[in-house]
C-alpha cells in the first residue's frame, strides 16, 4: 500500500541494508558482530533492526538501558543481549531474570547482581568493563584483575566479558587509540595469566572495526556501520555498504502567494514575488531542527525550506517545481530520482554528528519496513 495513503510523514528503513552491512563486517573480520541497537535501533526500529542485523550474521546484541534490552526479549529475541550502560541495583533482577548480560565495574555491583543470580537460581552474567582512555564508564585498568577475581569466587555470578570503549577510533591519528589499545591489551594479558581471562574480549566500536583488525578480539559492536551511516568524515565506510534510512513526506498544501507575503512564525521569510509555497508536515518535534538553512527534495531537486520550522509542519519554497502538487512526495532525508539528502550533510548543517540525525527522528513519525 502506498504510505502516502496513510501517513503524513514517515520513515522507510530497509532491512536489506542493515543484513547486507552486517554481512559486509562479516567479511572483514572473525570476530562475532554484536548489534548495537540502542536508542531504538539509531532511530531505526530496535527490534526490526535487530532482528536483520541476526539475519546478516550477528549473534550479540547490545543496549545502553535496560528497558531497551526487555523491549527485544518481548519481542521475542533469544540472542544474548549485553545492557552496555549503568543497571540500578533495584532492577540487577529483571536484568538476570531476562538472562541479560550485565555490565560491571565495581566490587558492590558484583555483589548485588550475584545475590540476585542466587535468588533466582540462575548465574548473573557479568561483563567487567574497564576505562581504558574514553573517562566514560569502566574500572581503573589496574583495578581489572581484582574485580575479576571477585567474580569468579563469587558464587551466583559468572565472568563472561572484559570490554573497554575507544575516544577516538574514528579520527586519523591513532595515537590515542593505540594507547588504548595498549593499556586495554596489558588488562587482557594480566587476566590470561591469572587463568582469569573470560570467553569475550571486545573493544572495537564501528571505527574500530573498519580502521583497526588489531581491536577485534572475539566480538566487534557494530552500531553506526551497521545502519549505513559513515563513523566519521576521516572513518568512511567502504564501498557495499549502504544506508538503510530515508525520512518522507507528503506536501499538505501548496498555495501561490503574492509579493509581501510573511510565512511562518516571525515573517522571517518574506515573498519577493509571487511564489510557490508548500508546506510539510514535518517539524522540531519530528527531529527537524528549528535552524534556517534546511533544504528538502520534491521531484529529485532541491527545494529551501523557507521561514521557521514550526514544531509540526514547515513551509518549502516550490518555485523550483512549478508543477508540485498537493499529496506530492518530499524526501527530508534519503534519494530521490538521483538526487540525495545524506544524514552526513543534515548533520553538517545543523553542527552535529549523523548519529544524532537519526536517533533525533521522533517517535511519532511512523517507522515502515521493507
Ligand atoms: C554505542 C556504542 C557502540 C557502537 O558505536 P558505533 O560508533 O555506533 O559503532 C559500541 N560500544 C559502546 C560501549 C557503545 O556505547
Amino acid at each position: 500500500m502506498d504510505p502516502r495513503e496513510q501517513h503524513a510523514t514517515w520513515v522507510e528503513v530497509e532491512l536489506a541494508a542493515i543484513e547486507n552491512n552486517v554481512r559486509q563486517v562479516r567479511a572483514l573480520t572473525s570476530a562475532q558482530v554484536m548489534a548495537v541497537v540502542k536508542a531504538d535501533g539509531y532511530g531505526h526500529g530496535a527490534l526490526p533492526a535487530a532482528q536483520a542485523a541476526l539475519r546478516g550474521g550477528a549473534t550479540w546484541c547490545g543496549v545502553a538501558r535496560l528497558e531497551e534490552a526487555q523491549e527485544l526479549r518481548r519481542g521475542g529475541l533469544q540472542c544474548p543481549i549485553l545492557v552496555l550502560g549503568p543497571l540500578p541495583p533495584g532492577r540487577l533482577a529483571e536484568a538476570v531474570a531476562a538472562s541479560l548480560s550485565i555490565t560491571v565495574f565495581e566490587p558492590e555491583q558484583i555483589a548485588a547482581a550475584a545475590a540476585a543470580g542466587r535468588e533466582l537460581h540462575r548465574e548473573a552474567r557479568l561483563q567487567l568493563k574497564v576505562d581504558s582512555g574514553m573517562s566514560r564508564l569502566g574500572a581503573r585498568p589496574e583495578e581489572a584483575i581484582g574485580l575479576a577475581r571477585l567474580v569468579v569466587k563469587t558464587e551466583g555470578a559468572r565472568l563472561e566479558g572484559l570490554f573497554t570503549h575507544f575516544a577516538r577510533a574514528d579520527e586519523a591519528d591513532r595515537t590515542t587509540t593505540d594507547q588504548q589499545l595498549k593499556t586495554f591489551n596489558q588488562v587482557v594479558d594480566g587476566l590470561q595469566q591469572a587463568g582469569l581471562r573470560p570467553p569475550l574480549v571486545h573493544a572495537a566500536n564501528s571505527a574500530a572495526t573498519l580502521s583497526l583488525a588489531r581491536s577485534h578480539f572475539d566480538l566487534v559492536r557494530l552500531g553506526i556501520a551497521m545502519y549505513g551511516l559513515h563513523p566519521s568524515a576521516h572513518c568512511r565506510l567502504p564501498d557495499g555498504f549502504r544506508p538503510a534510512l530515508s525520512w518522507r513526506a507528503q506536501l499538505s498544501q501548496v498555495k501561490l502567494l503574492p509579493p509581501g507575503r510573511g510565512v511562518s512564525y516571525g515573517h522571517a521569510y518574506v515573498t519577493q514575488a509571487e511564489e510557490r509555497i508548500g508546506t510539510v508536515p514535518v517539524g522540531y518535534a519530528d527531529g527537524f531542527r528549528r535552524l534556517a538553512g534546511n533544504q528538502a527534495l520534491v521531484r529529485g531537486l532541491r527545494v529551501p525550506v523557507v521561514g521557521r520550522v514550526c514544531m509540526d509542519q514547515s513551509m518549502l519554497q516550490l518555485d523550483a517545481v512549478p508543477g508540485a502538487r498537493e499529496g506530492e512526495e518530499v524526501v527530508l532525508l534519503g534519494h530521490q530520482l538521483g538526487e540525495a539528502i545524506h544524514a552526513e550533510e543534515l548533520a553538517e548543517r545543523w553542527g552535529t554528528i549523523n548519529y544524532e540525525v537519526t536517533c533525533g527522528i521522533g517517535r511519532r513519525v511512523p517507522r515502515l519496513y521493507g
